[in-house]
């Protein structure tokens, strides 16, 4: 009998973990040494190649999770997707990227690569054909976000895999907003898994750090970028970001679970006037999503109905915080209009769909009663608020 593999939770709690073979704990050692034993080139150990114990135990969880050959653990989302981008970009080649990414990728690739002699092009529509027309003969990497910030848009993972199979491309994903947890890529055919673990592997809130699986022949190619750039992350961040990941499984899963119920009652609200959640039917990305995601994920977002102010409208919610991250046990909300895109002028965060009104929502573990309750004392303060302003 072929040996099962092993489930979501079980690699979460277990896989990779190191044996405490001297006192028999449960947990694995730390260990934060910088010097190791030169033994013979292969197996010379220095954290900033990715190679100390806790570094490798830590890596074999994700690549597990994430269905890989091999994993390698950043020292942030941005360091895993630069090193990710750049292993497999030269200059003269040429990247196609969806349009609506994550802005510090948005930044890398439009702010520094015409200096690496890299070009792209960014795709404003999400049907495959989109990513298809924008292929060139030097293209090399197709790179895409699903569900995608703040809109939750879904890509097609196996019909974007087969194009860039059909032309000889790397397809990468970033999979933060999804997690290994309601999403895994490469069982859909896509090459590169990226994760900023600074969001669900973390969990609370409190470690910055940043992961890569795939094969192992393309994770040896970004390996060697990756000693050179040096984003490797300190060993307790690795030690502390093992312990997180065994809640991951049913962090995540509650969640989930929040998000549906949210996504729900917002529908029905009053001073509501648009939910975007892959989990509710009338989502233009449900049946896509359905095929190929496990669970619909804990980030939703929705519109304020015309003439409710976004900014006092966050200052009323009790229990949900106002935040820039996101992915935490805490429920958080941002605008996206004042924070994440307030440089754009209203007509080009228009042209991404982005209103004024709009609320980005992270959905944490509480109780969902006591959410469902904020949210409607802090959108019925709001809407008394616009009605006495406008009768001033
Ligand atoms: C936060 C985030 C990143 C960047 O990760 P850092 O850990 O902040 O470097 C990349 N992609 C997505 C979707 C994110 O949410």
């Amino acid at each position: 009998m072929k040996q099962k593999e092993k489930g979501l939770n079980t690699i979460c709690t277990h896989e990779g973990a190191l044996e405490d073979k001297e006192f028999k704990g449960s947990v694995s050692p730390l260990y934060m040494g910088t010097s190791y034993a030169f033994e013979d080139v292969d197996l010379k150990r220095y954290p900033r190649y990715f190679n100390t114990p806790n570094q490798e135990g830590l890596s074999r969880k994700i690549a597990a999770l994430e269905h890989a050959e091999s994993a390698l653990i950043f020292g942030s989302g941005m360091a895993a997707i630069s090193t990710s981008l750049l292993a497999f970009l030269r200059a003269g080649d040429h990247v196609v990227l969806q349009n609506m990414l994550y802005g510090g990728t948005h930044n890398l690739v439009s702010e520094q690569f015409e200096k690496y002699g890299i070009s792209y092009s960014f795709t404003t529509g999400l049907e495959p054909s989109d990513f298809e027309a924008k292929i060139k003969p030097n293209t090399r990497v197709i790179y895409i976000e699903t569900p995608s910030n703040p809109l939750l848009t879904i890509t097609d993972l196996s019909a974007i895999s087969d194009i860039c199979r059909r032309h000889g491309i790397v397809s990468m994903i970033d999979n933060t907003f999804a997690s290994p947890v309601n999403q895994n890529p490469i069982d859909h055919g896509i090459d590169v898994v990226i994760h900023s673990a600074t969001k669900y592997m973390g969990g609370h809130s409190d470690i910055c750090a940043g992961a890569v699986a795939s094969t192992k022949e393309n994770m040896e190619r970004i390996f060697q970028l990756a000693r050179g750039l040096g984003g490797s992350l300190s060993d307790y961040t690795v030690w502390l970001l093992e312990r997180s990941m065994k809640t991951m499984g049913i962090r995540v899963k509650a969640q989930n679970a929040n998000a549906q119920r949210m996504a729900e009652a917002l529908m029905q609200h009053p001073e509501v006037e648009a939910v975007y959640y892959p989990g509710l039917p009338s989502h233009p990305g449900h049946a896509l999503a359905k095929k190929q995601m496990k669970g619909f994920g804990g980030m939703l977002s929705f519109e304020l109905k015309e003439g409710l102010d976004a900014s006092s409208f966050q200052k009323s919610l009790k229990i949900i915080k106002p935040s820039m991250s996101l992915a935490g046990v805490e429920s958080t909300i941002l605008s996206p209009a004042l924070t994440s895109h307030s440089l754009l002028s209203a007509e080009e965060r228009a042209a991404f769909g982005i209103k004024d009104g709009l609320i980005r929502f992270s959905l944490g573990i509480e109780e969902i009663e006591d959410l469902i309750a904020d949210m409607d004392q802090a959108l019925t303060k709001t809407k008394k608020e616009a009605v006495s302003t406008a009768h001033s």
